[in-house]
């Protein structure tokens, strides 16, 4: 039996997580939830998994969430909420796998403590790559630890590396990587069009169903920027030899290219719980609960230039990685700000770029060289997105 911790159970991730696990019941035991505010769906999996630990990160919720497990089924169920909870139970001897699928830079310290006790880690939480990539990998190198990309595209890319990959190692005759982007909802949108596009439009993605974050995130295409950096760190590749190729119906999930003209790709269809089926199991196979793909309906493939013009997030994803040091981590910091805003109606979509941008320009990068000076970089940029963000 695989104990698992599912950091960030309740959202999108979390649940087909769950899903994938009820599936498969005989090969795990879930030994840790966690969810920041959402107490009802975090109580209904304590009473359906019966975890050992349940942490609610919201502190003014979590007395409320004790007094309702303890005259329910899961009474057995310790709950935390203090500071550090999160990486407790990252790092507990019984978990062997963490599922790494909190949203955004709260993420990063709880992803790198299950890095640092060696644990199989199923990294869904892209931004602590982001943030902190050469940090984190030395973290799973020195440790032992076994990275997973449960993101699709990068799922797709470590199935079609040769055996016996392992994330952070260069493989031989690689010629490219091709990671393939929906586009998001407004691909076909003129950029007169994207001024006025309203938050339920940015949410409604076409393929994928997501958490309101990475929804915006792919419209913006910021996602696929934030790819390319964790695709940089996860393969040990330069930002040169990654390319972002537009394919709208989201079947092939990313591209191998390899010196001999033979080109993999990983082709399924748009739904999560392949590759966190794919990552739970490996080295093994065992089911999802995703339909077999039938590319007799599926019969258009198509594909298409990404374009930095429409989508200057995917230049500024670019730039970042190619400065290094703090920049990706202030990249991050400043989409986290611009999304919020956005999501809150405070800035409208076409802005967000232009505020990304204004901040990174007026940042100082740093050499990423320990944890402090990253979340430093983070704090700082976040304070100086805020100011931006009143004179909007
Ligand atoms: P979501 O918003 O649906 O869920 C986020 C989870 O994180 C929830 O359980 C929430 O309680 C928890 N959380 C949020 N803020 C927190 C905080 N401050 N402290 C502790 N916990 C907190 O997000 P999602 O769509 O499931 O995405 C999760 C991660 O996976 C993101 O990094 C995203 O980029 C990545 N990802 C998601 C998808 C997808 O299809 N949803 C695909 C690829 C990668
Ligand atoms: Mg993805």
């Amino acid at each position: 039996m695989n104990g698992v911790c599912v950091l960030g159970s309740t959202g999108s991730i979390g649940v087909s997580t769950l899903d994938v696990i009820r599936l498969n019941k005989n090969d795990y035991t879930v030994v840790a939830l966690t969810a920041n505010r959402n107490l009802e769906r975090l109580f209904d999996q304590c009473v359906e998994f019966k975890p050992t630990y349940a942490v609610l990160s919201d502190q003014t919720l979590a007395e409320k969430f004790r007094k309702k497990i303890e005259h329910s089924d899961a009474s057995e169920t310790i709950v935390l909420s203090d500071l550090g909870a999160l990486e407790l139970v990252a790092q507990l001897p019984e978990v062997s796998i963490v599922v790494a699928a909190i949203v955004g830079a709260a993420g990063l310290l709880p992803t790198l403590a299950a890095a640092q006790s060696g644990k199989k880690l199923l990294l869904a939480n892209k931004e602590s790559l982001v943030i902190s990539g050469d940090l984190l990998m030395t973290a799973v190198k020195e440790n032992g630890a076994i990275l997973l990309p449960v993101d699709s595209e990068h799922n797709a890319l470590f199935q079609c590396m040769p055996d016996n990959y392992i994330s952070g190692q260069s493989a031989e005759g690689i010629r490219r990587l091709v990671l393939t982007a929906s586009g998001g909802p407004f691909l076909n949108m003129s950029l007169a069009e994207l001024q006025n596009v309203s938050v339920e439009q940015a949410c409604a993605h076409p393929n994928w169903s997501m958490g309101r974050k990475i929804s915006v995130d792919s419209a913006t295409m910021m996602n696929k920027g934030l790819e390319v950096i964790e695709a940089s760190y996860l393969f040990n590749v330069s930002a040169n030899l990654i390319d972002v190729l537009v394919h709208p119906q989201s079947i092939i999930h990313s591209m191998v290219d390899y010196i001999d003209g033979s080109v993999l790709a990983q082709l399924g269809n748009p739904d999560m719980k392949t590759p966190i089926a794919h990552a739970l199991a490996w080295p093994k196979r065992h089911s999802s609960g995703v339909s077999p793909l039938d590319l007799i309906v599926n019969n258009q493939l198509t594909f298409e230039a990404a374009s930095f013009e429409k989508f200057p997030c995917l230049r500024l994803a670019y730039e970042a990685l190619e400065n290094r040091g703090t920049a990706p981590a202030i990249l991050n910091a400043a989409n986290e700000v611009a999304v919020d805003a956005f999501l809150s109606k405070k800035l409208g979509f076409t802005e967000i770029p232009t505020l990304i941008e204004k901040v990174v320009n007026s940042s100082a990068i740093m050499a990423a060289d320990s944890i402090d000076t990253v979340l430093h970089a983070d704090t700082e940029t976040r304070v100086l997105a805020q100011r931006y963000l009143e004179r909007v």
